[in-house]
């Protein structure tokens, strides 16, 4: 199957495999069919040598399920990262993030979504509506990270929050603290970012206007790519968001590449004021 392999011949090679061996479930796995996987700050890492991952990358993504059980077979799904065995006593995603042993899709001692096809536990997979387009189902992971945000620090309508950095996460997080109620300005240096989110209704300035008078009760940090260190992941919440669209994705995908071209693609994420940047197995639709 076609794969991007990262760090296999040494740190920071990005090879296409042509040939790379498709993936064997175990007998409480799924065999997922990847239909779009995107790019995130994490993968960067990854290629950086963070978590001293070999192997194929790639944690956001929606896949069919070719093989499984009856309830997800032929179905879209998206899925959690964090896999732990059958038999940890660790089921709900908040214990499992802490279990031991446990891998992680794309990002710990398991192979990800740049690739045609992936192996996950039945149980991390989370069915997607038919009203959520693929390109937004990607989406999900990165936008479970954001509601985090808000699950522990907790905000109220009268809250004035100030979201630094109009990458990626930032226009993530934004649009769920606005969903909540309280009023979110996002603080970034990418003038057109910056416009994009003011054409969505979204309160945006340049951090070169910020001055002593401007007073925020709280300030959340986006322009970092510490985001593989905050494997929460609440996919219930943040589909829900996505089907009622109260968060919108489609404007903050920059561009679409055929996994073929993934060492373009993660070239073209790692460019300052980068959006989101998709892969698609076997080339653009
Ligand atoms: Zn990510």
């Amino acid at each position: 199957m076609q794969a991007l392999v990262v760090n296999r011949r040494g740190p920071g090679s990005i090879e296409f495999d042509e040939h790379f061996a498709v993936p064997e479930p175990a007998s409480h796995e799924v065999l997922l069919r990847v239909r779009l996987a995107s790019v995130c700050s994490t993968d960067l890492e990854i290629v950086r040598g963070y978590m001293g991952f070999v192997g194929v990358p790639g944690h956001e993504f929606v896949a069919t399920v070719e093989r499984g059980p009856d309830r997800l077979l032929g179905k879209r799904v998206v899925a959690e990262i964090n896999c732990v065995s059958p038999d940890s006593p660790a089921r709900d995603e908040d214990s499992r993030k802490h279990a031991w042993p446990r891998t992680v899709i794309g990002i710990l001692g398991r192979d990800g979504a740049f690739a045609e096809w992936l192996a996950a536990p039945a149980e991390n997979c989370h069915l997607v509506p038919d009203s959520i387009s693929d390109r937004e189902a990607v989406f999900v992971e990165p936008l479970a990270a954001a509601v985090q945000v808000l699950r522990d620090h907790p905000i109220t309508p009268d809250s004035r929050v100030a979201v630094l950095g109009s990458g990626r996460l930032g226009v993530l997080v934004a649009q769920v603290i606005r969903d909540a109620g309280a009023a979110a300005c996002i603080v970034g240096r990418n003038a057109e970012t910056l416009a994009l989110c003011r054409s969505l209704g979204l309160a945006a300035r340049n951090i070169a206007e910020l001055d002593a008078a401007d007073v925020y009760d709280l300030i959340v940090e986006c322009t970092g790519s510490a985001d593989g260190l905050r494997l929460a992941m609440r996919h219930e919440p943040a589909i829900e968001l996505l089907r009622q669209r109260r968060v919108v994705v489609e404007p903050f995908i920059q561009s679409e590449f055929p996994l073929r071209n993934g060492a373009e693609a993660l070239a073209a994420a790692a460019q300052p004021g980068g959006l989101k940047i998709l892969l698609r197995p076997g080339g653009v639709a």
